[in-house]
């Protein structure tokens, strides 16, 4: 058995983080209570400005949550009951359940095997059988960008909306285009474990439409734009100055905290890629400049074996994700059936998320590959 005396080696570890920026956090918020003006205002268009210009969109709306980013993205873009919107099953829940929320019905396309994101071929045979489709939401698994030339090529061709569920990629890149600034929406998460984290939820949306960009500017204040007059029905979904101002902050580290990641990353596939065939690594790593690595997923036949090892040396790991979202209960009544999508069936039996964030050590990444190569020597 390792060593048991080793500290627990944490997934990741926010308060290495905020060390490194009580000061500024501190004066920042501290700046908040003194003006006592809490629900959007100038701190939350001041993150507005920032974030889509970070994200090289014209424009950026907050709002309470990733989850409300996507709902307010259907809602906008009038999608409801009698439509379908497809997307993949291996992603977190929000992405698929946003759109029961407005009243459409999700259909479910697999994803590829080496990227996990969306198969754009798969996507393509998915709409042709489907005419109710009204949109497409790639997701940006774990800090990589679909392939979204095909994606938005094939969506285009039938009138389809491409809506970017960016909640784990904010600052990744594809082929010179940002997360976000793809799809006629990007929605982001700011809750605290995600790449660009704020001390409660938070989440926002970018586009390059103006018309649209004051729809859900409207549509997070209860469809309001003149006080107390409504034109059509929102929800409340706005975000606290606390937490823009945080964000703000933070923003002005994420590359650097990017930068960090990768090279983690960077560490893992060092350590890992002698043992071949037994872990399958990320793929995007082929090229690391535009993966932000959310998570660093490797897949592995005997995952739970390998899993327990590693657990029982000190070391969380997690698993995204555990069951597809098709084969969910809550989704039983879409009528999907084990074997239906395959790849992403069998990415949940295999996957394990290894500890990965910007404050990591390198020894602590040697640590963790250690313990995977000793399972399989
Ligand atoms: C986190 C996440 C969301 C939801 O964001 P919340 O801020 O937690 O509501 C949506 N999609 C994906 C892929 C996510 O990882």
């Amino acid at each position: 058995m390792p060593s048991q005396s080793l500290p627990v080696q944490p997934m990741l570890d926010l308060r290495a983080q905020y060390a490194t920026i009580r000061e500024e956090v501190l004066a920042a918020v501290s700046k908040v209570f003194e003006d006592q003006a809490f629900v959007l205002g100038s701190e939350v268009a001041a993150l507005e400005q920032e974030i889509a210009a970070y994200c090289r969109t014209p424009y950026a709306v907050a709002c309470a949550s990733g989850t409300d980013a996507l709902i307010l993205a259907m809602m906008a873009l009038d999608i409801g009951p009698g439509d379908e919107v497809i997307t993949v099953p291996y992603t977190f829940f929000a992405t698929a359940s946003s759109i029961t929320r407005v009243g459409a019905l999700p259909v479910f396309v697999d994803i590829l095997d080496d990227t996990m994101n969306m198969d754009p071929d798969r996507l393509a045979r998915v709409i042709a059988a489907h005419p109710k489709a009204k949109a497409v939401v790639p997701v940006h698994l774990f800090g990589a960008c679909a392939d979204m030339d095909p994606i938005l090529d094939i969506a285009a061709r039938h009138g389809l909306h491409v809506i970017e569920d960016s909640a784990q990629s904010i600052g990744a890149a594809y082929k010179g285009r940002m997360a976000g600034s793809m799809g006629v929406i990007g929605c982001f998460s700011f809750f605290p474990t995600k790449n660009l984290g704020g001390c409660g939820d938070g989440g926002i949306m970018t586009t390059s439409g103006p018309r649209l960009a004051k729809r859900l500017a409207s549509l997070r204040v209860h469809g309001m734009d003149v006080k107390y007059y409504h034109d059509e029905i929102g929800i409340n979904s706005r975000l606290d100055a606390l937490q823009a101002t945080i964000l703000r902050v933070k923003l002005h580290h994420l590359d650097s905290w990017t930068r960090a990641r990768q090279a983690v990353a960077a560490r893992y596939i060092e350590n890992l890629q002698p043992l071949g065939a037994a872990v399958k690594l990320p793929v995007a790593a082929a090229h690391p400049a535009s993966h932000v690595y959310h998570q660093f997923v490797i897949r592995a036949a005997d995952r739970d074996a390998l899993r327990n090892r590693i657990e029982a040396a000190g070391i969380r790991t997690d698993m995204y994700y555990p069951l597809p979202l098709h084969l969910q209960k809550c989704f039983e009544y879409l009528g999907y059936k084990p074997g239906d999508l395959p790849v992403s069936e069998a990415a949940s039996r295999e996957c394990i998320a290894l500890p990965i964030y910007p404050e990591m050590k390198l020894e602590a990444v040697d640590r963790v590959c250690a313990e995977i190569t000793s399972h399989y020597n």
